[in-house]
């Protein structure tokens, strides 16, 4: 595989097309939006500067990983030399269908088509294909570069074939594959999402504040960073997408979203990428913004 498709350029989307452009592939970095391509691209630069400051690469490095993308609106184009096309758009079933019913239609028969959906169902989206063999969850985790698994979701109908060449590709990356099956939420949502689910009951219900529960959590149980900060950087509107595609998917209501989320979501307060979540991202009050350190 050489020529790689990222489809979506938002959280999730400039940081896989930065890991296999920083590894040699040509990427095709295809967005709906503009705006979201300069994003992007801006994301991409400011996170290999941080790379260069810490002396893990070179200038050199910096500029071939930034030549081997190229940012495009049009997906036609973006696809029609494509070995694999990792789609990375929003977290919304019907669009998903919509880009995979095109992707069948636009590009190569050979062509492996993966999506790094956090919950949907891997067998659903490969049913709108000719080629549900050649479809596959290439779930990477946030943030991209630096995070080292790949949750990689079997669909019913996905081929050990196809199966083998993801896995071998994810450890071109760098990552470590983890081969799971297709169930909603597959493992790491099934077990992440109850968790930030009962962090914003918690705040709901007043047992305790923000900074509170998250200290709990960070200090009590080790984690590297409370549930609802990694609320705010996974995006509220996505953990809202998750729970429910669970909550429908197993019709338990263990999984119900808190009505809480809900609310913000529906405010717009979608957590770093809107500039306010749990916490305040915004320019004025940048004083104010949780810093936080990934051990290497
Ligand atoms: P995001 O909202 O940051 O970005 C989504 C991008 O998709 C936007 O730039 C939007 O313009 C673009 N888009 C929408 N429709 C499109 C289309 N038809 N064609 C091309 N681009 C289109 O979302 P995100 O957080 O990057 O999530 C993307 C996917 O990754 C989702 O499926 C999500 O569940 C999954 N995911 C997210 C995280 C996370 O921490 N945010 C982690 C793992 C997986």
């Amino acid at each position: 595989m050489k020529n790689i498709t990222v489809i979506g350029a938002g959280t999730m989307g400039n940081g896989i097309a930065h890991v296999f452009a920083q590894n040699g592939f040509k990427v095709d970095l295809v967005d709906v939006s503009e705006a979201a391509l300069e994003k992007g691209l801006a994301t991409i630069t400011k996170n290999l500067d941080r790379m260069i400051a810490k002396e893990r690469i070179t200038e050199s490095e910096k500029s071939e990983t930034l030549g081997n993308i190229t940012s495009l609106t049009n997906l036609k184009s973006g696809v029609e030399n494509s070995d694999l096309v990792v789609e990375a758009a929003t977290e919304n079933i019907d669009l998903k269908l919509k880009i995979f019913k095109d992707l069948d239609t636009l590009s190569d028969t050979r062509t492996i088509l993966a999506t790094n959906t956090s919950s949907i169902s891997i067998t659903q989206i490969a049913a709108v294909t000719k080629r549900p063999e050649k479809v596959i969850g290439m779930h990477f985790m946030n943030p991209v570069p630096i995070m080292k698994l790949v949750e990689i979701i079997r669909g019913y109908s996905t081929s050990d074939e196809t199966t083998e060449a993801i896995m071998d590709l994810s450890e071109k990356l760098g990552k470590t594959p983890t081969e799971v099956n297709d169930y909603p939420g597959f493992v790491a949502n099934r077990i992440l999402m109850p968790m930030i689910n009962e962090a914003i009951e918690t705040l709901h219900h007043g047992v305790a504040g923000v900074m509170e529960i998250d200290t709990v959590m960070k200090l009590g149980m080790a984690h590297p960073m409370g549930p609802l900060q990694l609320a705010d950087f996974i995006g509220l509107d996505v953990c809202l997408s998750i729970l429910n595609v669970m909550y429908d998917g197993f019709k338990n209501p263990k999984y119900a979203p808190s009505p809480l989320l809900v609310n913000m979501v529906t405010a717009g307060k979608f957590g770093v990428k809107s500039g306010e979540g749990f916490y305040d991202y915004s320019e004025s009050r940048k004083a104010e913004k949780i810093s936080f350190q990934f051990k290497k």
